[in-house]
């Protein structure tokens, strides 16, 4: 088959239709399958010890890996390759290059080689870098992450990267979230490896569920505060809402379902595996959901998601808003980050298992979670401020900015039971009841756990975190690296605490974590929150507890520089104080920019579209002022008003004169008041008539 012909290879997806999906899932994606069959022994293994621990590929290897992968890609109708990154504008970068090449005897050929899969450096000094560099040096560079596997999109074969300045800064957000999501693995697999000795990683995991609205491209484009802002600006409510709550998991409308078809078609060829869709809250409001992955690839795939949402909706004359907030009065955008913390043995950290051991697991990640939320609720907040986000944040519908946990009732119970764990070494007996009737009656109650709350920004839903305050335009990377970090530094002093009781206490193992967790679960109360966050009710209490309620970016955002945060930071590996400052300068500096894209377009719609719109209008009344003298209630007002110019000491009529009778080749009538002074009026009342008769007289005798 020659390449041009490839069925995967036609933009529209028809030609997947009736396919099953299994059958092509990932199929521009260089994975598993492909590595096996495109690369040598040596390139495979080293790729896969790379994913696994992070070592280095060398040169060699890397030659051999960009051999199979310009094959596999050629074959597949790629033309060009790019290091795809995601640079501080919270948006995905590419720049193209071709395969193609000429030898020096300028004979043509498709070169790729190891160097240019691993380091490229794109000429990108008008990328944000927050002071990390001047632009006289410039210089950043892309490194390939081999953890996050290369694709084709569009016929161009995109190799996942990170974005680093010469002095080793990271300009992007990638690489802080990779440093964070090692930081979780080692402190996590230290922890997980008391309950089983055979656990050597902990992966981070992520589920995102993105929500968007859609919109008719031709009426999106005659709005250029959709257009320029992402959002009304100014406007009339629409008559029909989302009053009668009808949308909510309706019946999807064809022409938007055909959009989802097509969309899910292009997710599964790039091994994005999409699952779950549905309507929203608002009208043309929409949920698309993924089975989680990893969370280093899950970020890249929902930042690749939100650009082949886009261009997919260009094709069906649709323009898709990621903008939290687009319409006043309805539901907002978020995008819920489903986090947990699953073993290289397969075990999800935070899912209580069948012997009370594992359900102590659950619970000392469980308990880490909420103590590390709750040391850095401020931190927290700030992961996810942006000038679009203030306008959901503690609107219809989305949580407050004020960060708490919710965990339900029965894990509630759970904690109180836990609380009551008496001081030092435990008895037997104290233990076994423990075992029996506290820890081991945990996934039971579990099971018939139906609490939820839709109020909440962070709550816990049977096996997983929902971190439901992310904004719908945010680059999950941000939050994650956060929640990653100082979930992280909670473990790390965990374990720090509990080894230190077994060593100088010599308590058993179990003593010491049970005593530790009692004395979180004391200390933490003051981020947990069952009830309903959006009250006023709650806003007050949170106050009184001590939580931060930061309303707008610019205020969230100084947590992310505070001394606690930039030490946690470094402390981590992470970010050093440079890059944290950085992100900070760049962020307000967004914030600025947006409400100042948002200010210019306000005053251009009311210098545009509504002050002539308001002239117009005027103009038609004064067309109509005539019928003003026959409506009735006018011509009470005319009254009014021919007294209250009486009183100022003018004599003044009203009559209605067509233009017509005056010589004018026009038909047009109008009211004319005349006013004249009283001591200056020879008559008691002169018409207007005579006025202008006057006037012409005067005028055709010069
Ligand atoms: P909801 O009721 O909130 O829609 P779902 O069970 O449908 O809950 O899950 C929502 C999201 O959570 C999905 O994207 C799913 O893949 C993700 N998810 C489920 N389990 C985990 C996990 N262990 N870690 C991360 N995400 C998860
Ligand atoms: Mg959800």
């Amino acid at each position: 088959m020659s390449q041009n012909n490839h069925p995967l290879n036609s933009l529209t997806s028809s030609a997947l239709d009736g396919v099953r999906r299994s059958s092509y899932f990932g199929d521009r994606v260089f994975g598993q399958q492909p590595m096996l069959q495109y690369l040598t022994k040596d390139a495979l293994e080293a790729v896969q010890s790379a994913v696994v621990s992070g070592s280095k590929i060398d040169r060699k290897i890397a030659d051999q890996v960009a051999e199979g992968m310009k094959t596999w890609a050629i074959e597949r109708g790629a033309t060009h390759y790019t290091h795809w990154f995601q640079p501080l504008t919270g948006a995905t970068a590419e720049k193209h290059d071709a395969f193609f090449d000429l030898t020096s005897s300028g004979q043509p050929l498709e070169r790729f080689g190891g160097g240019q899969l691993v380091q490229q450096e794109p000429d990108a000094s008008s990328f944000p870098s927050g002071g990390i560099r001047n632009t006289f040096e410039a210089r950043g560079y892309t490194a390939w992450d081999p953890s996050s596997p290369a694709f084709i999109y569009e016929s161009t074969l995109c190799i996942p990267t990170i974005f680093v300045s010469y002095t080793g800064e990271a300009l992007d957000n990638k690489a802080p979230l990779l440093r964070a999501l090692n930081a979780v693995d080692e402190a996590a697999t230290e922890v997980a490896r008391y309950f089983d000795k055979s656990v050597n990683k902990v992966y981070a995991t992520l589920g995102w569920e993105q929500e968007y609205f859609l919109v008719d491209k031709s009426l999106a484009q005659s709005r250029i505060d959709l257009m320029s802002a992402g959002r009304t600006l100014i406007g009339q409510a629409s008559a029909k809402g989302q009053q009668l709550d009808d949308h909510y998991f309706g019946s999807i409308p064809t022409r938007v379902l055909n959009y989802m078809r097509d969309l899910e078609n292009q997710c599964m060829l790039l091994g994005i595996p999409v699952k779950t869709r549905h309507n929203e809250v608002a009208p043309n409001q929409f949920e698309l959901a993924p089975i989680f992955e990893e969370t280093n690839l899950a970020v890249d795939h929902n930042s690749l998601l939100m650009d082949v949402m886009q261009k997919v909706a260009e094709r069906h004359d649709f323009k898709v808003l990621f903008h939290e907030k687009p319409f006043k009065g309805v539901n907002g955008s978020g995008k819920h980050n489903n986090w947990s913390l699953a073993t290289d043995t397969g075990i999800n950290l935070l899912s209580p298992g069948k012997t009370p051991m594992s359900n102590l697991q659950f619970l000392t990640f469980f308990i880490n979670t909420i103590k590390a939320v709750h040391d850095n609720e401020e931190l927290v907040r700030a992961s996810i401020a942006s000038a679009s986000n203030d306008h959901r944040l503690g609107a219809n519908e989305a949580p407050p900015a004020i960060i708490s946990v919710f965990i339900g009732q029965q894990l509630t119970k759970v904690l109180e039971e836990l609380e009551g764990v008496s001081k030092g070494k435990l008895s037997p007996e104290e233990k076994t009841d423990l075992k029996l009737n506290v820890v081991g009656k945990i996934p039971d109650l579990l099971l018939d756990n139906t609490d939820r709350n839709r109020t909440s920004p962070f709550a816990f839903t049977g096996n997983k975190f929902e971190f439901r305050a992310v904004g719908s335009t945010a680059n999950c990377a941000v939050s994650m690296t956060t929640l990653n970090t100082i979930v992280a530094k909670q473990l790390k002093d965990f374990k720090a605490e509990v080894d230190a009781l077994i060593e100088k206490k010599d308590m058993k193992k179990d003593d010491a974590i049970f005593n530790v967790l009692r004395e979180y679960i004391k200390g933490t109360k003051a981020i947990l929150f069952e009830g309903d966050g959006y009250s006023e009710a709650w806003e007050k209490e949170a106050k009184k507890r001590g939580l931060s309620n930061h309303k707008t970016t610019p205020e969230a955002l100084k947590a992310k520089v505070s001394k606690k945060a930039i030490a946690l930071f470094e402390e981590m590996n992470v970010m050093n104080h440079v890059e944290v400052e950085s992100r900070y300068e760049i962020e307000l500096e967004e914030y600025t920019k947006k409400i100042q894209i948002e200010g210019r377009v306000l005053g251009d719609i009311s210098l545009n579209h509504v002050i002539p719109t308001a002239i117009r209008y005027q103009n038609t009344l004064i067309e109509n002022v005539k019928g003003l003298v026959s409506a009735s209630g006018y011509r009470d007002l005319i009254e009014i008003a021919l007294k209250n110019t009486g009183e100022f000491g003018y004599d003044v009529s009203s009559e209605v004169l067509n233009a017509k009778d005056f010589g004018l080749a026009q038909h047009r009538e109008r009211i004319f008041f005349i006013g004249i002074r009283k001591d200056l009026a020879k008559k008691k009342s002169i018409k207007a008539i005579d006025v202008f008769q006057a006037i012409l007289d005067q005028k055709t005798s010069n």
